[in-house]
C-alpha cells in the first residue's frame, strides 16, 4: 500500500520528542512538507535538520509553549507568513501529571476548586484547549480546499480512567468528545478528524510517570519493578514504540483512511481489553 502525502503540509505540536518527533519524520518521509512545533528550540532545529536532510528541505519549526493563550495567533502569523497552509493538524503535545486527593485538606475548609488548581489548569490548557484551538483556526481553510485531516492523540486514559490521574483523563475523555463533535461538523467538507489512543508508549513521559516516586507509592508499586510491573500489563508484553503510532497517524492521513472519522483507534498492545 502506498500512502502519498505529496503537496500537503502537516503541522504537528509536540514535535521535539518522542510520539510527535516520530509522526513528524513519518508524515515527511511520506512526502509532506512539516511545520514542527514545541519548546524546546534546539531539539526541533535538529529534527529540521534530519528531515530537510532526508527529504531535500522542506521542515520549518517554531518555539512555542501552546500553554500560553497567545500561541495560536502568533502560529498562525508565522505559517501565513511561511505560505504554509495546514492540510493535516496532528494535535499531538500532552503533559502528564500524577495528581490525587490530598489528605492535607481534610477537614474540608481549604477547598481547593479545580478551576483554580494549577496542575489541572495546565493540563487542560495544553491537552484539549490547545487542539480545540488550533482546529478552529486551521479548519476554515481545509473546508475551502474540501480536504483536510485532524488527529488528536488522546490516550487508552481518555477512554477507561486511572487513579492518580484525574486532570489526565479527562483531558484525554475531553480530547475524544472535541473529535467526534468536529468530525461531524466537518464530515460533509471532506474533511476527517480521528483521535489515537496509544497506551503504554516508550517515551520521556512514560519513562517519567514510571520513574515518579509518587506514583509507584500511590499504586503501591516498587520503584525497581515499575517498569516491569507496567510492561507486563499489557497483553504483548511491550511498550508501543512511537514510530508505531507515527504509521497509524501516515495511514489516517491518506485517502485510503477517508471513510474513517470521528474514531477514537487505540494502539495499546491489548491493554484496553485485559
Ligand atoms: P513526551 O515524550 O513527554 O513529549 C511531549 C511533547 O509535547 C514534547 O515534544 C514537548 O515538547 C511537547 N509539549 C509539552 N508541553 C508543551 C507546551 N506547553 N507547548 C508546546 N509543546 C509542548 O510525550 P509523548 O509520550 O511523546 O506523548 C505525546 C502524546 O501522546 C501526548 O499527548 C500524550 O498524552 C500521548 N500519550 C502518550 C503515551 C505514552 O505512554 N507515552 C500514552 C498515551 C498517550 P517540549 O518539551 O520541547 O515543549
Amino acid at each position: 500500500m502506498t500512502i502519498e502525502l505529496h503537496g500537503k503540509n502537516a503541522l504537528v505540536t509536540g514535535a521535539s520528542r518522542g510520539i510527535g518527533r516520530a509522526i513528524a519524520l513519518e508524515l515527511a518521509a511520506l512526502g509532506a512538507r512539516t511545520a514542527l512545533v514545541a519548546r524546546s528550540s534546539s531539539l526541533l532545529e535538529s529534527l529540521a535538520k534530519e528531515i530537510n536532510d532526508k527529504n531535500s528541505g522542506d521542515a520549518i519549526y517554531k518555539s512555542l509553549d501552546i500553554e500560553k493563550e497567545s500561541f495560536a495567533l502568533e502560529l498562525a502569523k508565522w505559517l501565513k507568513a511561511e505560505g504554509f497552509h495546514v492540510d493535516v493538524l496532528v494535535n499531538n503535545a500532552g503533559i502528564y501529571s500524577t495528581d490525587y486527593i490530598s489528605l492535607e485538606h481534610a477537614d474540608g475548609w481549604e477547598v481547593s476548586d479545580p478551576g483554580n488548581d494549577d496542575l489541572w489548569k495546565r493540563t487542560m490548557a495544553v491537552n484539549l484547549n490547545a487542539p480545540y484551538i488550533l482546529a478552529k483556526v486551521f479548519a476554515p481553510a481545509m473546508i475551502e480546499r474540501k480536504w483536510g485531516r485532524i488527529i488528536n492523540i488522546s490516550s487508552i486514559s481518555g477512554q477507561k480512567a486511572e487513579a492518580y490521574g484525574t486532570a489526565y483523563s479527562a483531558s484525554k475523555f475531553g480530547l475524544i468528545g472535541v473529535t467526534q463533535s468536529l468530525a461531524l461538523e466537518l464530515a460533509r467538507h471532506g474533511i476527517t478528524v480521528n483521535s489515537v489512543c496509544p497506551g503504554w508508549v516508550e517515551t520521556d513521559m512514560a519513562q517519567e510517570q514510571i520513574n515518579d516516586p509518587e506514583w509507584c507509592r500511590l499504586n503501591d508499586i516498587n520503584p525497581e519493578e515499575s517498569l516491569d510491573i507496567a510492561r507486563l500489563s499489557v497483553p504483548q508484553m511491550r511498550l508501543i514504540q512511537p514510530d508505531e503510532v507515527a504509521g497509524l497517524v501516515g495511514y489516517l492521513c491518506s485517502d485510503r483512511a477517508k471513510g474513517i472519522t470521528g474514531q477514537a483507534i487505540n494502539i495499546c498492545g491489548g491493554l484496553s481489553i485485559s
